[in-house]
């Protein structure tokens, strides 16, 4: 501790002294003010934190600041790319060429009538062909009059004839006997193929089904659809240049027209290329006798597109 002062004047101007000293210090240093000091009671406030006037020196031990963390991109970044370059085009893979040909879609329901017989060509042929056509019918159960017949009905007369008849389907007798129109609507019919000028045998005849209908009903829709490709090619080989449809049955299974016999007969219609003169079924000239005269109209148009003439009266 300094030794007090004797003259209290010389202790004043030691403190005046000492306080000039300590502002001039003050001065040099830049300050520009002497803090003041709190007030009793009062807490000293703190001091804001001087500003660096330049950054410090970097410290080699310090550990290296963290990466400044990028923004995370905005759905627009990825939407678009500044820089995305699309990559190029791939080439398209290139075609694979099967080397077999695809089957061809199944056809409707095979015919086997209807397989084509083109390559009968002769007279000889088609007849060969026609037996055959008739042994497969004989086996055939393709409906169901298969169940009920004694035995199919295929045709008779000239296998290569120009003129066919087509009735609906075998009765009773047919059945029996094996052979279409050999009852009393055959008999009349052969009768009414005489009055055209043609011999017995001479033209062709066959149904339209080649079964019996139980209790001589009329053949239904799916018979006649099941059984019309034997009829087809009959018709194919037999070849010929025009065909009477005998009665509503026989002219529907041909057209598959729905209209009656009465609207059709007389007037000339067309069986794949061939001319079809539609008039009434001699069962029907049985039990109508009257009506024999427009049958006979009918058939004079067939006579006259023939050239054929009702025999001489001798
Ligand atoms: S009617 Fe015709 S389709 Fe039916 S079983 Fe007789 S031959 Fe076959």
């Amino acid at each position: 501790m300094d030794e007090p002062h004797a003259d209290p004047r010389d202790e004043l101007f030691e403190i005046a002294t000492s306080v000039r000293a300590l502002v001039e210090w003050y001065d040099g240093t830049g300050a520009w003010g002497l803090p003041l000091a709190p007030a009793r009671g009062q807490v000293e406030p703190a001091y804001p934190a001087a500003e660096p006037h330049e950054a410090p020196p970097p410290n080699p031990r310090a550990p290296a600041p963290p990466a400044e963390r990028r923004p995370a991109p905005s759905d627009a970044t990825f939407a678009q790319p500044a820089q995305f370059t699309p990559p190029p085009e791939r080439a398209p893979a290139p075609q694979f060429t099967p080397q077999f040909t695809p089957p061809a879609p199944p056809a409707e329901r095979p015919q086997r009538a209807a397989v084509a017989r083109p390559e009968a060509r002769t007279p000889e042929a088609r007849i060969e062909q026609l037996r055959v056509l008739a042994s497969e019918v004989a086996s055939c159960t393709r409906c169901g009059l298969a169940d009920r017949r004694t035995q199919t009905v295929f045709a008779r007369g000239n296998p290569i004839s120009e003129l066919c008849f087509v009735g609906e389907g075998p009765g009773a007798e047919e059945d029996l006997q094996g052979e279409p129109f050999v009852g009393p609507a055959g008999q009349l019919l052969d009768k009414m193929i005489a009055a055209m000028g043609y011999r017995p045998g001479e033209v062709y005849i066959c149904n339209i089904v080649k079964c019996r209908p139980p209790e001589n009903r009329k053949p239904q829709p799916e018979e006649m659809d099941a059984c019309k490709g034997y009829l087809a090619a009959q018709i194919e080989l037999v070849r010929p240049k025009y065909i009477v449809a005998l009665g509503a049955t026989a002219i529907q299974g041909l057209l598959g027209t729905t209209e009656g016999i009465t609207k059709l007969r007389g007037k000339w219609k067309m069986y794949r290329g061939i001319p079809v003169m539609p008039t009434f079924h001699p069962a029907y000239l049985l039990r109508q006798p009257s009506a024999k005269r427009e049958v006979w109209t009918d058939l004079q148009e067939v006579m006259a597109r023939l050239g054929k003439k009702p025999p001489a009266r001798g």
